[in-house]
C-alpha cells in the first residue's frame, strides 16, 4: 500500500507558471533520470519510478501482485501558488487515474491535493473521486503548519464523505537545514516527522471530529509507537500543556489509525503489531527507493508471525483501508 510513481514525461511548470524550482526530469540516458529541483540535482531515478510493466515484473518476483502507488512527496509543491498546485496536481492524478485504468489488477491510485487551499483542495477530491482513485496522499506538514489546523477540517470532512483513505508520508522535514550529513533527514527527520503528523491529529482531537475518516501513517507510524509510553506519559503529567484540545488518552488511538510495515526489523515489527493489532498494519515498501523494503514482505514470510497476522498484512489491512473487495483483483 506504499509505492511512488511519476510520469515519465513532465511539464517544465517552471516555466509554464514562470517561478519556483518545481521538478522536472532530465532523461540523460536510457533507464535512468535525473529529478532536477530547478537546476539543483535532487536525486537520480530508474525507469521503475514510471514503467509500469518493468514494475509489475519487479513485483512478481515477491509474489505480489498488487501496487497502491501515489506520487512522489518532493511533487506535493504545497508552496506554490494553489491554482498552479491543483493544476500540477491534476496532471499527476490524471496520470495515475490512467494507469489505474490500464492495468486494473494490478494498480490502485492515490492521488494528491493542493492542500494549502482547502477550497481547491476538495474541488480536487471530488474529481479524484470520479477518475476512480481510492485516496489521497498528504504530508506529514503543510508549510510547517500541523495537520490539527482547522484549515484543514473541509478537507477530512470531504475524505469522509467521499469515502476517500488518507496516507500521510513525511515530508519537508524538520530541521533539514541542521542535518546536512549523514542523511540524517531521512534517518531521524522522517520518522519525527510521521509522530508529529499522528500527534497533531490526535491531541487537536481530529479523530474525534471526524471518526469515519481511514488514516494510514507511513513507516509503520514513525517513532509515534516506540515512543507512546513517552507521549501519553506527558499527557498525564502536563495535561494543561497536551490535553487543551481532546481530553481523550492517546493511547486509546491505537487500533484506530492504520501503519504500513516498513520497519526493517521483525522484533520492531512484532512491537507495532502488539500496539495497534495485525488488522491495521498493512504491506507496504516504499518501492522502487533504496529505503524501502525491496524484498517486498520477505522478512515478514521469513518470521514466525502466524498465518492470519501475515494474511492481514498482507491483503486485510489494506482492503479495510480503502474500503474495497479482495474480487476485484481476481
Ligand atoms: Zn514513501
Amino acid at each position: 500500500m506504499h509505492t511512488h510513481i511519476i510520469p515519465e514525461k513532465l511539464p517544465r511548470f517552471a516555466e509554464k507558471f514562470g517561478y519556483g524550482d518545481f521538478i522536472y526530469l532530465d532523461h540523460h540516458k536510457p533507464g535512468a533520470a535525473r529529478m532536477m529541483k530547478g537546476d539543483q540535482f535532487f536525486r537520480e531515478i530508474k525507469e521503475n519510478c514510471w514503467n509500469p510493466e518493468l514494475r509489475i515484473d519487479e513485483y512478481k518476483e515477491f509474489n505480489t501482485q498488487v501496487q497502491v502507488v501515489c506520487t512522489i512527496p518532493v511533487m506535493f509543491s504545497y508552496w506554490a501558488k494553489p491554482t498552479d498546485c491543483l493544476e500540477l496536481s491534476q496532471f499527476l492524478n490524471d496520470d495515475i487515474a490512467n494507469l489505474v485504468n490500464a492495468y486494473p489488477k494490478n494498480y490502485i491510485g492515490l492521488g494528491t491535493i493542493p492542500m494549502q487551499d482547502a477550497k481547491l483542495a476538495v474541488q480536487e477530491l471530488r474529481r479524484i473521486k470520479e477518475i476512480g482513485l481510492k485516496g489521497i496522499q498528504i504530508g506529514s506538514n503543510i508549510n510547517d503548519l500541523n495537520l490539527s489546523e482547522e484549515q484543514f477540517y473541509p478537507i477530512w470532512e470531504a475524505c469522509q464523505e467521499l469515502d476517500l483513505a488518507v496516507m500521510v508520508h513525511p515530508w519537508n522535514m524538520m530541521g533539514m537545514s541542521h542535518m546536512t550529513k549523514y542523511w540524517l533527514p531521512w534517518l531521524v527527520g522522517m520518522p519525527a516527522e510521521t509522530s508529529r503528523a499522528i500527534c497533531s491529529m490526535i491531541f487537536g482531537g481530529v479523530f474525534e471530529k471526524f471518526p469515519d475518516m481511514r488514516v494510514n501513517f507511513s513507516h509503520s507510524g514513525g517513532s509515534f509507537i516506540g515512543t507512546i509510553g513517552r507521549v501519553e506519559h506527558g499527557f498525564n503529567c502536563r495535561p494543561d500543556l497536551v490535553a487543551i484540545d481532546n481530553p481523550i488518552n492517546p493511547r486509546e488511538y491505537l487500533g484506530h489509525f492504520w501503519v504500513d510495515c516498513i520497519t526493517h526489523d521483525i522484533k520492531a515489527l512484532k512491537y507495532v503489531i502488539d500496539h495497534v493489532g495485525s488488522k491495521k498494519v498493512c504491506l507496504g515498501s516504499d518501492y522502487p527507493f533504496p529505503l524501502g523494503d525491496l524484498e517486498i514482505g520477505k522478512f515478514i514470510e521469513e518470521s514466525d508471525l502466524g498465518q492470519q497476522t501475515v494474511e492481514d498484512i498482507f491483503l486485510n489491512s489494506t482492503l479495510d483501508w480503502l474500503n474495497i473487495k479482495e474480487s476485484d483483483f481476481k
